[in-house]
């Protein structure tokens, strides 16, 4: 992790590194959603008021469990029926700027376990034509059980190298939720394994990957990028050196209220690591 902090100092000065590593010292709460595809946010609140749940200002179906830990969530029967969902307040983020609608062809590039891939369809009404691609054969299997759980079945997932995919495709909307080095999930229940060799392998996927999301998408189309990292080199240093390589533009967006942020190029959003959200980075692109 030292080298890692060193790094962040390098990109954003020792004050905001140390808030950084501040960020990663607590565990964060569970958070999860509701699966609108099956379940309404009254029944969520309905079934769950045992529970001390608190809203989150930003996003309806969104919910922080206090006092308790994800084994008694786990147990109900909204969770066994893929009503709820567990996931990360700030990975709820990157489906929300896409603003996926009914009927647009929406790929999801990198997906699995699919908890974006389910908030895409249920944003839509559950009415886009969504494409879901995961390399991983075990991640894809999870993939495939979690669309299946959440009512999303008539995503079409496909199991391949999504930088592989044919150029003759295309869509209205991509969603690139990169792999990347994740340190900004870091816990003490996570802690992560970084080093700068990993650093250089992820950004060279993510370079394909982003280069082949951009010959994908349509012209007019929009493109989120996003990854769970709080290193530049996979965020905004990346896109400054492929979006203008291709072609392709920032289309600014703003942080949703309340949530604590790290400095980052204008028009993009780096969520800084705190108790309750993990280090994110989302761009909104169209060529
Ligand atoms: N979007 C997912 C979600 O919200 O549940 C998380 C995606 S995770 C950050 C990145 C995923 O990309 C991993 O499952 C990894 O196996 C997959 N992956 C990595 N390289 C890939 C590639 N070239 N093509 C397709 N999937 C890839």
């Amino acid at each position: 992790m030292e080298e890692l902090y060193a790094l962040c100092a390098r990109s954003y000065g020792a004050e905001t590194a140390e808030n950084i590593r501040t960020g990663f010292s607590s565990d964060r709460p569970v958070t999860f959603r509701a699966n609108t595809l099956k379940t309404t946010v009254s029944e969520v609140l309905f079934a769950l008021s045992g529970f001390e749940l608190e809203r989150v200002p930003w996003y309806e179906a969104a919910f922080v469990l206090r006092g308790e830990r994800e084994a008694a969530l786990q147990e109900t029967a909204l969770f066994r029926e893929g009503k709820i969902y567990m996931q990360s307040l700030s990975s709820m983020l990157p489906p929300l700027y896409l603003e996926p609608k009914a009927g647009e062809s929406i790929l999801d590039m990198t997906a699995a376990p699919g908890g974006k891939t389910t908030q895409l369809l249920s944003l839509s009404g559950g009415k886009a034509l969504v494409t879901a691609c995961e390399r991983d054969k075990i991640r894809f299997e999870r993939l495939k059980f979690n669309l299946e759980r959440q009512g999303a079945s008539r995503v079409s997932a496909m199991r391949c190298d999504a930088a592989e995919l044919d150029d003759f495709l295309s869509f209205d909307k991509i969603l690139l939720d990169a792999p990347c080095t994740g340190t900004g999930t870091a816990s003490p229940s996570n802690p992560i394994r970084f080093s700068q060799k990993y650093l250089e392998k992820c950004v060279r996927m993510q370079e394909r990957l982003l280069k082949k999301a951009l010959k994908l998408l349509k012209k007019g189309g929009m493109l989120v990028y996003s990854t769970c990292s709080v290193l530049k080199e996979e965020n905004e240093l990346l896109l400054a050196r492929v979006l203008p390589e291709m072609k392709a533009g920032l289309v600014p967006i703003a942080p949703f209220e309340g949530i604590p942020t790290l400095p980052s190029r204008e028009g993009t959003v780096a969520v800084m690591p705190t108790q309750l959200y993990e280090g994110f980075f989302v761009a909104k692109i169209t060529k």
